[in-house]
């Protein structure tokens, strides 16, 4: 049995049961099994059970949200947005089933027509960063594709998936459709790269896990989706509304205490402004409200666990060029406070290397060719901010930085309607949007004889 702890108190809130391998391979055979009635269900009562499904996350939102608060230390706030965010995703997608149009291309002797073929069984790898969400955007778009899915939560973030896989049956899901097989990442999620009836992977997760298991699914020509780490950029020129970009810089970074792959865990201010941004800065790090997640004034919880905690905790030694801190609870919980580095050199590893925690680096740019290259001085490439009143320049530096999620004048990365994924070793294809459903099916062409 597996102890699942609340990071806020260090409390033991459930134990589950991890699968075994035995137990996966039915789950995925099952899956197997149910996918041929899912895919010809008919597309608007298809369409209808995503709506129902939308329906009752919603109407268990408040529920799903104190779950999460229990099991990630997530804000009261963030975590009733992730929950609404599943009931949005699945309501968004429950309009495709209708719209899975192919096309018919004009060729001589006949009718040429393709059609958007369900890919099969989907096996969907989720971390413990956003169980929620990165959960919501894999099976709601697999689903309307006609995909049957098996889902591994992280292992320490199990319960919302597993309440979600409960709340698809009660919704009217058929049985085998949506499967929660919480458990190991070695175990569950390794006979999902080597099951032969696993179609595709959708794995969202660590870089380095992420290569693993496309070198696993290469072996079978796998599909794979990877949404993996970050180490992003918030560009702040001299010509922005300072005020505004400081007050809004602890909130890209320390979101869910910095355990966000889109963290904005670089901070570039053009030179003649950066005695007046980390002014500014300052003060808005000593706002952050750092408290107990339940509380409706909280804005950052605890890291997740202790050994994450000894994680962050080593990018910040003794002689770590600390500018200034926020505060944070002290006691039970793995409390770690908003930190800020500065200044950080390109080469030092606070600078190259995914924190995953509440520490941002603050780094000099003279002009906006450097500023473009610093940006990009990363093996990742997810989301980035640029500050300036200069849309010219907003425009050509979001063309410059390679990453997939950019925004201007906002830390905003994530709309359920647009497309979200990562340049380089921030991984592979894109999820949500218009053309989420293209990664859960095969296009397929059929020529019709009509001459003789
Ligand atoms: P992780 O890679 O350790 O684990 C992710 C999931 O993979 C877990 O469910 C784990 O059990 C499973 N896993 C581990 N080893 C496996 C294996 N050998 N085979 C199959 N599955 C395996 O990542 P994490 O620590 O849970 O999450 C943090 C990372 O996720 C960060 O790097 C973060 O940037 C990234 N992330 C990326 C996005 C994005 O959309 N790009 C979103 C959220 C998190």
């Amino acid at each position: 049995m597996h102890d699942v702890i609340n990071p806020a108190t260090e409390e033991v809130i459930a134990t589950v049961r991890p699968t075994s391998a035995e137990e996966t391979d039915e789950a995925i055979v099952r899956a197997h099994e149910a996918w041929p009635s899912w895919r010809s269900v008919a597309p608007g009562e298809r369409a209808t059970l995503l709506r129902r499904f939308s329906d009752v996350v919603r109407d268990h939102a408040e529920e799903l949200a104190q779950l999460e608060v229990a099991n990630a230390g997530h804000t009261i706030g963030n975590a009733r947005w992730e929950a609404n965010n599943v009931a949005n995703v699945l309501a968004y997608y429950a309009g495709a089933p209708e719209r899975l149009f192919g096309r018919q291309i004009p060729v001589p002797g006949g009718i040429d027509m393709t059609f958007q073929e369900p890919i099969g069984v989907v096996g969907i790898i989720v971390p413990w960063n956003f169980p929620m969400p990165i959960a919501g955007w894999g099976f709601a778009p697999a689903l309307a594709a006609g995909c049957t899915v098996v889902l591994k939560p992280a292992e320490v973030t199990p319960l919302t998936a597993i309440r979600l896989g409960e709340l698809a049956l009660e919704a009217g899901i058929p049985e085998h459709v949506l499967s929660i097989l919480p458990g190991k990442g070695s175990v569950v999620g390794q006979r999902f790269v080597e099951h032969p009836l696993v179609r595709k992977i959708v794995f969202t997760g660590s870089t380095e896990v992420g290569e693993q298991i496309m070198a696993g699914a290469a072996r079978q020509v796998k599909r794979v989706t990877l949404e993996l780490g970050g180490k992003s950029a918030n560009i702040v020129f001299a010509d922005a509304d300072l005020e505004k970009a400081a007050a809004a810089a602890p909130y890209g970074v320390f979101d869910n205490a910095g355990q966000d792959c889109c963290a904005r865990s670089r901070i570039l201010v053009q030179r003649s402004a950066l005695d007046r941004f980390m002014e500014l800065f300052e003060a808005a790090v000593a706002g952050v409200r750092v408290e107990d997640p339940t509380l409706e004034t909280s804005e950052m919880g605890p890291l997740i666990t202790r050994s994450h905690f000894e994680t962050v905790a080593g990018f910040v030694p003794d002689d770590a060029p600390v500018a200034f801190r926020g505060t944070c609870p002290t006691g039970p919980g793995y409390w770690f406070p908003p930190t800020v580095l500065s200044p950080v050199a390109p080469g030092d590893r606070s600078f190259r290397e995914e924190i995953f925690g509440p520490v941002v680096s603050v780094t000099s740019f003279e002009d906006e060719d450097e500023a473009i290259r610093l940006a990009n001085a990363t093996d990742f490439g997810l989301s980035g901010s640029i500050w300036t009143r200069d849309i010219g320049r907003g425009l050509r530096v979001s063309r410059g930085v390679e990453t997939g999620t950019l925004s201007v004048n906002s830390h905003s990365s994530v709309r359920y309607w647009t497309p979200f994924g990562g340049f380089k070793k921030s991984g592979l294809g894109r999820e949500l949007g218009p053309d989420a459903l293209d990664a859960f099916t095969e296009t397929k062409n059929v020529f019709i004889n009509t001459e003789d």
